[in-house]
Formats: structure tokens, sequence, C-alpha cells
């Protein structure tokens, strides 16, 4: 493989800092799955603080906390809402068929955000033959929307038409603290409308993995019981949780700077000829954009920037995601558009 001087492919490419890693070594530890670990349930209060929710369980994954809350809303056959992009429908290997048996009904957002409107007009009238409709699903940041942030009326007025027709609330909050620090409006505030949410540690955290999904007690409670039939109850998981810890206390303001150097690298791209790009597009730590106009597929483009040390995620036809995180620094981002910028004229010269 060649060796990766600049990874731009995922926020989930973060290596645990040396300040993580010592409070990963300095970890008090207990049975997690007993509710003894005095690093895992810090965190556990730290989040549910955050956030203002009753009750909270550590998790593996954000995967498996979107599958849970699927088995904890839905009975098979029921069907969820969520946008068309979201990673609930597109990215977990057809799950929410596996395991709850839900039907995923995509509504057509704009750029991953919908509409209370849409979501009305999506709502099924149920008899006899039709799915029954039981939980939105929105998507804070939307991944695959752009980074796009929801906006706290959006949501509240989706909310309130979830409400109306009983439908439970869950947010996929992979990328939520971004939106907190993007936007300044307080996690609560954006908790508030939804049952259950959860917050990946390893995305812009910096976490080597994990994830905090939190709701009522209630809810909570049955989110265990899954957890556990699926083998994702823990032992001595504070080694993992105390990163967790240390990342609430010490990465989240930082990601002021992942926003602001992406929206640096997407105002360099906008100046390569071939590369097409809206850099007011860019709310948070992720950059999207065409490469058509190059000539070069993204899969093209891909190869040959990793030729020069530097990796962006390329999806199928032109389009390519690049993302901003603690490992990457603005130096960095000005030399992977330059490299960018090379092959861009190199591939209009062939
Ligand atoms: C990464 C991601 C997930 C899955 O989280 P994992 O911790 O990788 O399982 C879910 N939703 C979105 C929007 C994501 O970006």
């Amino acid at each position: 493989m060649t060796d990766i001087r600049i990874e731009l492919h995922s926020d989930t490419q973060t290596r645990p800092t040396a300040g993580m890693r010592q409070a990963m070594a300095d970890a008090v530890v207990g049975d997690e799955q007993k509710g003894e670990d005095p690093s895992v349930n810090r965190l556990l209060d730290m989040a549910k603080e955050l956030f203002g929710k009753e009750d909270a369980v550590f998790m593996p994954s954000g995967t498996m906390c979107n599958q849970i809350s699927l088995m904890v809303h839905c009975k098979p056959g029921d069907e969820v809402l969520s946008d068309k992009t979201a990673h609930i429908l597109n990215l977990e290997g057809g799950g929410a068929a596996v395991f709850a048996g839900s039907l995923v009904r995509p509504i057509d957002g704009d750029r991953g955000i919908f509409s209370a409107q849409q979501l009305q007009d999506n709502i099924r009238v149920v008899r006899r033959h039709t799915p029954k409709p039981r939980m939105v699903a929105i998507e804070q940041t939307s991944n695959l929307g752009g980074g796009t942030i929801w906006p706290l009326e959006t949501i509240r007025e989706v909310g309130a038409v979830a409400k109306e027709n009983g439908l439970a609330m869950h947010m996929d909050g992979a990328r939520v603290l971004n939106a907190v620090v993007a936007s300044n409006v307080s996690a609560q505030d954006f908790a508030e409308p939804f049952d259950t949410l959860w917050l990946d540690l390893s995305k812009g955290l910096g976490c080597p993995f994990g994830a905090v999904m939190l709701g009522s007690k209630d809810d909570i409670d049955a989110a265990w019981q899954w957890k556990q039939r699926m083998g994702g109850a823990m032992r001595q998981a504070g080694v993992i949780a105390a990163a967790g810890v240390y990342a609430l206390e010490n990465h989240v303001d930082r990601m002021a700077e992942d926003h602001a150097n992406a929206k640096f690298f997407a105002e360099r791209l906008a100046e390569i000829p071939g590369v097409e790009i809206d850099p007011s597009g860019v709310e948070t730590n992720l950059v999207f954009f065409d490469v058509s106009k190059t000539g070069l597929t993204a899969a093209q483009v891909h190869d040959r920037l990793l030729e020069h040390g530097v990796r962006i995620g390329a999806s199928a036809g032109a389009s390519m995601r690049a993302v901003t995180h603690l490992d990457v620094s603005k130096e960095q981002l000005a030399e992977a558009a330059e490299v960018l910028s090379t092959v861009a004229v190199e591939a209009a010269a062939a």
C-alpha cells in the first residue's frame, strides 16, 4: 500500500492522541455489563448531561445504535421514514431488514434534509394491507447530504408531525457535535425532539471506536437487552470509554478548526479547472465535489492522488468526498489541493 501522507478519506481515520492514550492507560475500569465500570459510567453521565436525556448506554458502534433503535421502536413489518441518502438505509448492509424486519421509506429531501410537509406526505394511511409507519430517522449532520446541518426549526416541525402521527423520533448523531459547534445550537436543544439518539466517538471526536446511545429509561432498558442479545455487552470497556471522556473534554470545541479547514479546502478546490464545488455549501467537516469535467472518474482521481500520498474518498461516478479532522492540518490541505490541481492539469493535457 502507498504511504498515505494526507488522509482525507474520513474522520474515522484519526489515531488516538498522546493525551487520549494516556487517559486510556490511566482508566479506572470494572465490568461494563454489570454497570460497574466507573469510566463507562462517567462517560454516560457526561453524555446524559450534555444532551439532557434520562438514560444512556455505551455501544461498540454507531451502526449498532441505529440497528438497536429500530428494534426498540419497531415490530417486523413496520416502516421507518428517513432521507433517501441516510446511512441507516444505504450503508448498514440492509440491517434494517435483517434484524428489526423494518422497511425504510426514503424521502426525497434536499441535501439530506426533508421538511415537515414532506414527512406528512410520506406517512401512509394505515390499512390492513399497508406497512405501519413507526419511526422517523434524522441524520445530524447529514453525511451524504454534504455534512449539512438540520436546522433546529426544521427538526421541531418534523418532530411535531411525527408526534401527531404517533411516530418515534430517532437521531443518527454520528456528527451531532459538529452540528452543535458549527451552529451554536446547544446539544440539549438539538436532542429535545428525539426519543432516542446517539453520538459517535470514532468520528470527529477522534476515539478508536464506540458510541453512546441516549433516551428514556424505558427505551435504554430495551436497548440494553438488544445489546446483550447481540453480543455488544462488554467487560472492562472503561479503557475505551476513557478515550470518550477525554474527547468530550478536549476535542469538541476544536472541531471549529475542522470546519474552517473544510471551508478553506473547498475554496482551494473551486479554483481548480475541472473541479466543481460550491464552497458556500460546506457547513461542517465534509467536502463533496465533482470531478467529471477533468475527464476522469472519481476512482481514477482517487488512484492518482494516492500515488502522491493523498487519499480522498471516491463514490461511483464523479463525486468525491474529503473529510477534515484532527489529524489533518491546513498546510496539508493546501498541499492536497496542489496535488489535485496537478492531477487535473495532467488529465487536461492528456
Ligand atoms: C459513520 C456513520 C454511522 C455508523 O457509525 P459507526 O460507528 O461507523 O458504526 C452511522 N451514520 C452516519 C451518518 C455515519 O456517518
